[in-house]
């Protein structure tokens, strides 16, 4: 149960009131909210005196849902707003992983060409194998930064595990928390404690409540800034790396209040089918892209078989903006 409750209380009168409802206290707009597990279905006494309005949810999905906030969050990928009344579909675009200063400076030098403002890039990759580039680490978070420095992007990295977490937060304007890291708790409750936007990638075998749910954790923990991304799940289908959903994107648009990014890269696996997947995504009026480029990918230490070149990402790109526009968005 989400409760509203009155404006002006005193920091030991909240602490009591979550502790006797074990619930979480949120700031919301300026708004102050005790949020319980959703078994909870009465108003619990303690609160009724300064209960102004509450929800009754059927499951978890509670901050995160439409009808809890039936207009979508607005939420800030660098200095792009996307969600509310936007219609914004903001394109990351970049390398799978931070390779090198020369790698990622043409990356950046072409990103902003195009005239696109967010830079993506691992530093931490989660690889299958342990014989894989694993990425650069601080040094490619110091790179990040650089490019930031010097070229005015956003930037969006990747956490693999809590052990780095801080140093993430530290370097990103947007925290990623990878299909494989979605369930760390660590990542989720540091992501919490920050106010940086946090995109959360669905885990290929993970159903869409237990993918909200973790995000969840992070809006419960203090944070509103959440952003999901569908990235493809995995089937009986082997011929592609994973099959996008766009039915759960439905469901994500229908049932939650949150800003919805969509990877075709890692979904399709290959580059055959980028721009085709892309355009699919951005008629369905969605908040954001996330699409792998690099300056040679056959050459890329990681994710090479997807990954665009410049001439197909920005013919990519120019075929988005027809379609956008045809959804009433525009890219950006
Ligand atoms: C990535 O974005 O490079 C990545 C590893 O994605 P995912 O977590 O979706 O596999
Ligand atoms: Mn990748």
């Amino acid at each position: 149960m989400i409760i509203k409750i009155k404006a002006g209380l005193s920091q030991d009168v909240i602490e009591q009131l979550t502790k006797k409802c074990e619930a979480f206290h949120i700031n919301y707009l300026n708004e102050e909210f005790l949020i319980t597990g959703a078994a909870v279905k009465e108003l619990p006494e303690a609160v009724k005196e300064v209960a102004i309005e509450n929800w009754v949810f059927q499951n978890d999905l509670q901050l995160a849902s439409s009808a809890f906030l039936p207009v979508k969050r607005e939420v800030k990928i660098g200095n792009v707003t996307i969600g509310g009344n936007t219609k914004n579909t903001v394109v990351i675009g970049g390398p799978c992983s931070v390779e090198s200063l020369e790698q990622i400076t043409q990356s950046t030098q072409f990103i902003k060409s195009l005239g696109l403002q967010v830079l993506r890039g691992g530093c931490y990759k989660p690889r299958t194998s342990p014989y894989s580039f694993q990425g650069m680490g601080l040094e490619g978070l110091k790179l990040l930064a650089k490019m930031r420095d010097e070229f005015g992007v956003a930037v969006i990295t990747e956490a693999r595990d809590a052990t780095h977490i801080d140093e993430i937060i530290e370097y990103s304007d947007v925290i990623q928390v990878g299909a494989k890291a979605m369930y760390d708790q660590g990542i989720l409750r540091a992501c919490a404690k920050t106010q940086k936007t946090v995109l959360i990638k669905r885990g290929f075998g993970t159903t869409l409540q237990e993918f909200v749910q973790a995000a969840e954790f992070v809006l419960a923990g203090g944070n509103p800034n959440v952003v999901l991304c569908e990235r493809g799940i995995r089937t009986f289908e082997t011929g592609t790396r994973f099959t996008l959903d766009l039915c759960g994107v439905a469901w994500l648009k229908k049932y939650t209040n949150l800003p919805i990014i969509l990877d075709p890269s890692h979904a399709m696996g290959y580059a055959y089918g980028i721009a085709d997947l892309a355009r699919a995504c951005v008629a369905m009026g969605i908040d954001g892209l996330l699409i792998e480029t690099h300056p040679t990918p056959k050459t890329a230490k990681s994710d090479a078989s997807q990954q665009l070149d410049h001439t197909e990402f920005e013919a990519v790109i120019n075929s988005l903006k027809p379609v956008a526009l045809s959804v009433g968005h525009t890219i950006c």
